[in-house]
């Protein structure tokens, strides 16, 4: 495939930009793979970006029920940053976090990475305490945070207002080689990479079925007809427990909708990513100048893609004490996506009780960040059976109690 280049730009404006090739195939499923990925988000697709570039491994397929980012990566707020309290977290997302520095390179694409600095304020005396805490353990884990004080978060973010009517600031934690990328060019990146190096996305394909044999994988049923395989990965966020059901084993997912907003786009007023999580409202501002708001998750359990309205409302009102501008803006849209919700708020990296089947979910609210170093651990899992980043974050520690408790130490995990 040819690299994408300033020379490139520059030869295909003095030839009507006639001569770009598509950035990835579509090709017909073949009868077999060694590997079929279920779910073409930035998981999925990362997941198999990594098995032929570490391991080698290039006869694969990437299967997806709708088109390919169109799940939650296409649909998050973008915040990506690896400030988590305990060890086996820190370590998968700074590991994520690190790859990220270097994607657009690694993919010849550009992702926009914008290392622009997250900070999540401290609201309460137990937020205080709790990012003390978080700073601390990650300066042991070798994450660069700090705790601010109150004046350095008003020079970082002048349009903010310290002395809320109901939380004051009292600080933040702040972490400066945090920041966003472009959601839908990392999906758009690694399946270009993918596709170049001969696997197969499939789009428009739904996995219908698992096919297994003597308890092993054999391969599956698509609405384009049955793929053998040696081995799956599924990797499909909110619909896990639907295509567990189909593996024949249950998880402990629980798959809700989880909001956001954009406004209309304004002058430049912030470029830093703030998270006001006792009021629970998070912002930031994309590089067309709107203001991307994050929101909650709905109280109870369902598979809609959409937005509410009373979401903008809570949402809105509490950004609102904190920003007060947000009260003039007008909202231009708003959408969800179904995160899948762990007891923990980590993740599950697993073997299955199926032989030959993997899984990568649970990411919930906050998978984004974590795109290539889920991929990374994933697919050195499906390759060599074995992932040091993934050990911790196995199905059984539900069984045997080794939460990796993630809920309480953020409150909020995006
Ligand atoms: C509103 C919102 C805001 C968020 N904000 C952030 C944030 O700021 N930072 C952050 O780090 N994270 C954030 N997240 C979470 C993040 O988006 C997800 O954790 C992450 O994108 C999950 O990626 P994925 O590849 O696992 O899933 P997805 O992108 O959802 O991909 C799964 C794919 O599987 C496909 N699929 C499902 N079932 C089947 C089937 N049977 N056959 C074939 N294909 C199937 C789906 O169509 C989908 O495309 C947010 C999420 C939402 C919804």
């Amino acid at each position: 495939m040819r690299r994408y280049s300033a020379f490139a730009i520059a030869r295909e404006a003095l030839r009507y930009h006639a001569g770009w090739e598509k950035a990835w195939a579509s090709p017909e499923p073949r009868r077999k793979y060694d590997v079929v990925i279920v779910g073409a988000g930035g998981h999925g697709l990362a997941t198999a970006f990594y098995l032929g570039r570490n391991f080698g491994i290039t006869n694969v397929a990437v299967i997806e029920k709708g088109w390919l980012g169109g799940g939650n990566t296409g649909r998050n707020t973008t915040i990506i940053r690896s400030n988590y309290l305990q060890d086996p977290s820190a370590a998968i997302y700074e590991k994520s976090r690190s790859l990220y520095e270097t994607m657009s390179q690694d993919l010849n694409y550009n992702v926009m990475y914008s290392p622009r600095g997250v900070m999540m304020l401290a609201q309460t005396q137990a937020e205080v305490r709790g990012y003390l805490r978080t700073a601390q353990a990650n300066t042991l884990q070798g994450v660069t945070t700090r705790f601010i004080d109150p004046p350095e978060v008003k020079k970082l973010v002048p349009i903010i207002n310290l002395d809320g009517p109901r939380y004051p600031v009292l600080g933040a934690l702040w972490q400066d080689r945090a920041g966003t990328a472009r959601h839908d060019a990392v999906a758009w990146g690694y399946a270009r990479a993918c596709s170049d190096m001969g696997m197969d996305i499939i789009q428009q394909c739904e996995v219908t079925a698992v096919r297994r044999e003597g308890g092993r994988v054999v391969g599956v049923d698509t609405s384009r007809g049955a793929i053998d395989c040696d081995k799956l990965g599924i990797v499909v966020a909110g619909n896990s427990g639907v295509m567990a059901e189909r593996a024949g084993f249950r998880l402990p997912i629980d798959s809700v909708a989880l909001q956001a907003l954009v406004s209309e786009p304004i002058k430049p007023c912030m470029d830093v990513v703030v998270m006001a999580n006792t009021v629970h409202g998070y912002m930031s501002q994309s590089d067309k100048g709107e203001m991307v708001i994050g929101g909650g998750a709905d109280g109870y359990n369902n598979y809609t893609q959409r937005g509410s309205f009373h979401h903008i409302e809570e949402t809105v009102r509490a950004l609102v004490e904190t920003f007060p501008m947000v009260s003039r803006l007008k909202m231009l849209r708003q959408w969800g996506g179904i995160v899948d919700m762990t007891g923990d708020r980590s993740p599950i990296l697993s073997k299955t009780p199926v032989e030959g089947v993997f899984i990568n979910c649970g990411w919930g609210t906050g998978g984004f960040k974590a795109t290539p170093g889920s991929g990374w651990a994933m697919a050195e899992l499906m390759a060599k059976g074995h992932s040091p980043l993934a050990e911790a974050y196995t199905l059984d520690r539900f069984r045997e109690g080794r939460f990796i408790d993630e809920s309480v130490a953020a409150g909020v995990a995006h």
